[in-house]
């Protein structure tokens, strides 16, 4: 039987609006996620027995069943059992490029890679739409690492609208090594910070949403307007990461002083972005910032912001 080479792209938050509390004890949100090419590689091999093995080149990664990799595998194998009964089980073994507790959104794109590197392997011929509902089951953010690209976010993250592609507009990322950002702690904070401001009634959740739908930002994305879509960039975490971390904020700055469409922090951070029209601009920067910062800390990474999810290597 075959085995699978997946490429897994990391995702950054082009915007990210949290909007209230729901009863599930999630966040109501609506984000503009992207793609793009930093990417992992998860190969998915066939074994004779009925294990779920796990194994990743980056010492942070865990090769246990806290693994979101490990999860997928085990939701498969839980909603398939006729099909592991059939094939045996499976060595999953990641190649990580991309930056781990970053805000990229790394774990849950290596999930994304085994529910569809299963699928084929178990020849199961799943939809797109289930595999969302499943890749839903594990993370808010995994149904869209499914079909990548761009696209609008709502509910917790799962409830998708494709968006157009701006796969001609180029990143740079930056991301102090030693530093991470916890997420429950950034969405904890901004709870006790601003929850006032939340919508909490469903019928109001749903006319807020109408208007997140129509904002400034999915416009600018729909006429491919680079500048507007750069000066448009917008998270909320950031009112609680930037005071509290004031090493991503001068980041933050520094490239804010280059010439970019626009640079916004990640998800829940720490990782820093900067639009650029050319991966030339985007490498460039990269080496301006770096020299101005002269920090041994922080490392860089390019991109190209990309149309597709998971693919085949
Ligand atoms: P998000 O943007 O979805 O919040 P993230 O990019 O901030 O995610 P990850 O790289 O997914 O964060 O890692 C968060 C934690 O999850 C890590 O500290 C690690 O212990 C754990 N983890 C579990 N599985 C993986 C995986 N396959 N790759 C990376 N981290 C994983």
């Amino acid at each position: 039987m075959r085995s699978y080479s997946l490429i897994a792209p990391a995702k950054i938050n082009l915007y990210l609006e949290i909007i209230g509390d729901r009863p599930d004890g999630y966040h109501e949100l609506a984000m503009v996620l992207q793609s793009i090419s930093l990417a992992d590689k998860v190969d998915i091999r066939p074994i004779e027995i009925d294990t779920i093995f796990v194994q990743c080149n980056h010492a942070a990664v865990p090769n246990d069943q806290t693994n979101l990799a490990y999860r997928a595998a085990a939701l498969m194998a839980q909603q398939f059992p006729e099909a592991m009964a059939q094939y045996g089980g499976v060595e999953i073994t990641i190649d990580k490029q991309i930056p781990v507790a970053a805000g990229l959104a790394g774990g849950s794109t290596d999930a994304a890679a085994v529910l569809v590197g299963l699928d084929l392997l178990w020849k199961l011929g799943l939809t797109q739409g289930e595999l969302e509902d499943l890749a839903a089951q594990i993370g808010s953010d995994i149904p869209f690492c499914i079909k990548g690209g761009t696209a609008l976010a709502t509910g917790r993250g799962e409830v998708l609208s494709p968006l157009v592609n701006l796969d001609n507009l180029s990143v740079v990322l930056a991301k102090y090594r030693s530093l991470a950002i916890s997420t429950p702690w950034a969405y904890k904070t901004y709870r006790t910070q601003f929850g006032d401001t939340y919508v909490r009634k469903a019928e109001d959740l749903q006319s807020r949403r109408q208007r997140v739908h129509s904002g400034g930002i999915v416009s600018a994305i729909m006429q491919r307007d680079r500048a507007k879509i750069g000066q448009l960039l917008h998270n909320d975490l950031e009112k609680v990461a930037l005071p509290e971390y004031p090493e991503v904020l001068q980041l933050r700055e520094a490239f804010a002083s280059q010439n970019v469409l626009g640079t916004m922090m990640s998800g829940s951070g720490p990782t820093v972005f900067a639009l650029t029209e050319s991966e030339r601009q985007a490498l460039e920067v990269a080496e301006t910032v770096r020299n101005q910062l002269a920090n041994p800390d922080l490392d860089f990474w390019t991109a190209q912001l990309s149309s597709t999810g998971i693919t085949l290597a």
